[in-house]
């Protein structure tokens, strides 16, 4: 019997193992990972675990335990080079070759790095690992100076962790607004507000020119004439599909490795789940990226149910969330594409809803501290609701009552 391999060793990776072992499957499984690490969850890095709240232990997905009873074999530190499609094998870092049956591909992503001036002094920090995570902690001394570069989730949720340790923080971005990439001027102008007002200090318009130091670095220079001492930087600007082991082994692959609705490449006997896959959506109705918890579990079940002979129709609409200080924004649908946004609730009370409409019918949704009414309207979202924004707004009418 030839083993299942599954490349990588992320959160979509140890899903998939998790379906099929609940289903059953009886084959040997390995999964592969460059990382030295058991499968983990990467949220609590830039939240509760930077932040010291919570313990190593609970980031991680299963113990070693759960895997050596269920006939999982995971080899950490260990790199997949090359996938020989043909004689279906991989090669890996130390040198062995494995066969496989079928392959998974969960290779994720990483960190977008910039390429200025002074790029390679110490203290500047990328974001994506236990390890990263590890080497910001080490540098969070109260009374020292950390830039972030970037005004997007992850630069905001490390800004809200290190003043809470008592850091002086700047954050510097080159919009003309925080989050917008992703969500409307009025949730923008909410966080902008929070973050100012936990003594954060935000400079907008405003791009990283260099970076200046000796070994360390000292000074962030931006575009816009500003210098900022610094004793710590992190960087936050995007992140980019692991598409490469794919591609050179002639899979398609474009912003991402091409799967169709149930998870499968154009080979026959390989698949992807997770942040490096570009994949159907029928919700918004095109091929899409997504870098999302919610999309690297929910692939990976679709996956392992192709695997299993079950197939199933990846049909899920996208929801992500962040935590910033103790507020949790919550959204789902994409939007972008909107022509009218309503606001439901109150944005001095910190709990409200931001709904975004196109044509009558709503596409996305942002929620401010309602995590309640979040989870209907996930459901209303996927409903394609039709509705007028009067509705909507009315908090004498119960959202539930609109699912109806
Ligand atoms: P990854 O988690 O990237 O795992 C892929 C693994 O494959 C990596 O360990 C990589 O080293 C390994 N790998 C790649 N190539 C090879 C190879 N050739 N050989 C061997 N191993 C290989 N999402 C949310 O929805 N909400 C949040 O609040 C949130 N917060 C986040 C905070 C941080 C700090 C980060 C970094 C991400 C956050 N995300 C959040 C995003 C979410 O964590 C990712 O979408 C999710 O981890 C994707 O899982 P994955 O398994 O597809 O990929």
């Amino acid at each position: 019997m030839k083993d299942l391999v599954i490349v990588g060793a992320g959160q979509s990776a140890a899903q998939c193992v998790l379906t099929l072992k609940r289903n059953n499957f009886e084959k040997p499984i390995v999964v592969i990972g460059e990382e030295d690490h058991l499968p983990y969850q990467r949220p609590p890095l830039s939240k509760d675990y930077l932040s010291g709240d919570v313990e190593l232990d609970r980031v991680y997905m299963k113990t070693q335990d759960f895997y050596d009873q269920n006939n999982v074999t995971v080899k950490v530190a260990t790199k997949v080079l090359s996938l020989d499609r043909r004689e279906k094998m991989v090669h890996l870092s130390k040198g062995e070759a494995l066969p496989y049956e079928n392959l998974v591909l969960a290779t994720g992503s990483r960190v977008r790095q910039l390429e200025v001036e002074g790029s390679d002094l110490k203290n500047i920090n990328y974001l994506r690992s236990i390890n990263d995570s590890n080497n910001l902690k080490d540098q969070f001394q109260k009374g020292k100076s950390l830039v972030i570069i970037g005004a997007g989730y992850i630069g905001l949720e490390v800004a809200a962790a290190a003043v809470k340790k008592g850091l002086k923080v700047t954050v510097v971005e080159m919009e003309d607004r925080v989050m917008s990439r992703t969500v409307d001027p009025i949730i923008s102008d909410y966080f902008d507000t929070l973050h100012r007002n936990k003594g954060v200090e935000i400079i907008l318009g405003s791009a990283l020119e260099k970076f200046e130091g000796k070994a360390f670095v000292e000074k962030v220079v931006c575009t816009d004439g500003t210098t900022l001492d610094a004793d710590s930087v992190v960087v936050g600007v995007g992140i980019l599909p692991n598409q490469e082991l794919a591609e050179s082994a002639g899979l398609r692959c474009n912003n991402g490795i091409l799967v169709n609705e149930f998870g499968r490449t154009e080979d026959p006997s390989i698949f992807a789940c997770g942040d490096c896959t570009n994949h159907p959506n029928f919700y918004v109705n095109k091929n899409i990226r997504l870098e999302s918890v919610h999309n690297a579990l929910e692939q990976a079940k679709t996956v392992a149910l192709s695997l299993l002979g079950k197939p199933e129709k990846y049909d899920q609409v996208p929801w992500f969330w962040s935590d910033q200080f103790e507020e949790k924004l919550q959204t789902v649908g994409l939007s972008g594409d909107h022509d009218e946004t309503v606001v439901r609730g109150s944005i001095e009370e910190r709990l409200f809803m931001l709904f975004y409409l196109k044509k009558g019918e709503l596409i996305a949704v942002d929620s401010v501290n309602n995590p309640k009414d979040f989870l209907i309207s996930k459901k209303l979202v996927a409903n394609k609701l039709k509705i007028s924004s009067d509705v909507l707004c009315d908090q004498s009418v119960d959202l539930k009552d609109l699912l109806k």
